[in-house]
């Protein structure tokens, strides 16, 4: 038995148990149920890192429908990038390193260690990435938001019609119009999926109409949640491989979220929270912001009750609302559903005070510009909103 199959075959740790993944040959550890893992110590860059006694793991990072910002985190690890290098060969990553698909493909079934796979599946070749990565690696992170929950690729899913978003994108913003009318005035030209040139078959992949995330694809072990995720986030789950590699330490339970807590981020925000009605929703350059106060108190729309806690308050430490980036709360599964709630509990209408009627709720609440946009800037592929329904159509 070989020095990682041992690691793959280690003792049973505490809330876990042994299973054989249908992914691939050999046993993992799989959990009684998910979890959030958050005390895991952070690592920073460990000079005298040695090749791995069993020599190197094999890592392949890869990207979906993303915007390359979860990549960029990676690279962005100052030096902590480097302990990869020494622990790992990497077989792949787009942004940084070679690698083909074909390679990988004519790689062994759970050959690659660890593959960090961040974005959305949007397109036919996303799945099929997703999927061949799935079954060369013995573990899988979902890697980044649009990974763990759709993030802003799935916010297309409010139209859930690839012809009405490429439309939009190539025939209407005022640079496509402009290209368009300038070259295709007679009849707008749209991705296709196949087009045959002189010198033979161009070929896309299809763009389907419902984003996913990944573990809607595909078998996931772990996520790591965060657009991107911060470097603390980053340097725990390095930490987590590093021992994990090097001593045999037992990994998370198969299905935890690292570098998040169970709680919600207004919970390690440090602003104080007063609960004040909302009279009226207030952009935050409307306010002179106070440094201490809840956001929600000045009146501006913050997501935090509804966030789930781990990237330090990042954004309401500076002023700025929190967007939900870390996904929602263990109590709550519907993100935008339940900032929704949040922000209702907050408008003025007790038996004692009955102050607002429904009209200015209404009124208030249309003064959201853009709501849905809002409250599911990030969850929207694990919504219970599904699509828009429009008159008389779908
Ligand atoms: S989670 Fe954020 S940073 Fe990462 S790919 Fe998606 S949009 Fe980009
Ligand atoms: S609502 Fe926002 S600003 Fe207020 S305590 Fe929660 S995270 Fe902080
Ligand atoms: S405060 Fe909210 S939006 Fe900002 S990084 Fe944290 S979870 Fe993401």
């Amino acid at each position: 038995m070989g020095f990682f199959s041992r690691l793959f075959g280690r003792k049973k740790a505490k809330n876990e148990e042994k299973v054989k993944c249908s992914c691939h040959s050999e046993e993992v550890t799989a959990p009684e149920k998910a979890t959030y893992v958050a005390d895991l110590p952070a690592v920073g860059y460990v000079p005298n890192l040695q090749t791995p006694p069993g020599g190197k793991i094999k890592i392949a990072l890869y990207w979906v429908a993303g915007c390359g910002g979860c990549d960029v985190s990676i690279l962005d690890s100052d030096e902590k990038v480097l302990n990869i290098g020494t622990m790992a060969d990497i077989v792949m990553w787009p942004i940084a390193a070679d690698g083909k698909e074909h390679d990988i493909a004519a790689m062994e079934d759970g050959s690659i260690t660890v593959s960090l796979i961040n974005g959305a599946i949007r397109n036919s070749e996303n799945e099929a990435m997703a999927k061949l990565l799935r079954q060369k690696s013995k573990l899988v992170i979902s890697y980044g938001t649009c990974a763990c929950f759709g993030g802003t690729p799935a916010l297309a899913n409010l139209v859930n019609n690839t012809h009405e978003v490429l439309d939009y994108v190539y025939t209407k913003t005022p640079s496509s119009a402009s290209f368009q009318n300038e070259y295709h005035r007679d009849k707008a030209v749209l991705p296709q999926t196949s087009y045959k040139t002189p010198d033979g078959e161009l070929t896309l992949p299809m763009i389907y109409d419902t984003v996913k995330s990944l573990d809607q694809v595909i078998d996931v072990d772990y996520y790591v949640p965060g657009c991107p995720p911060t470097q603390e986030t980053i340097s725990k789950l390095l930490n987590a491989l590093i021992a994990f590699v090097y001593e045999g330490v037992a990994l998370p339970p198969k299905g935890s979220y690292i570098g998040v807590e169970d709680k919600s981020l207004c919970e390690e925000c440090p602003r104080h929270k007063e609960n004040r009605r909302i009279e009226k929703i207030r952009e935050p350059y409307e306010v002179n912001i106070d440094p201490d106060l809840c956001l929600m108190d000045q009146g501006i729309l913050c997501l935090g009750a509804a966030t789930v806690s781990g990237c330090g308050a990042k954004c309401t430490r500076v002023g700025q609302p929190c967007r939900g980036c870390y996904g929602p709360t263990r109590q709550v599964q519907e993100q935008g559903a339940s900032i929704f709630t949040a922000v209702a509990s907050l408008f003025p209408v007790t038996e004692e005070d009955p102050t607002c009627g429904e009209d200015k709720i209404i009124k208030t609440m249309s003064s959201i510009k853009d709501p849905l946009g809002y409250f599911y800037a990030f969850s929207m592929a694990k919504a219970l909103i599904k699509g828009k329904v429009t008159e008389g159509g779908r």
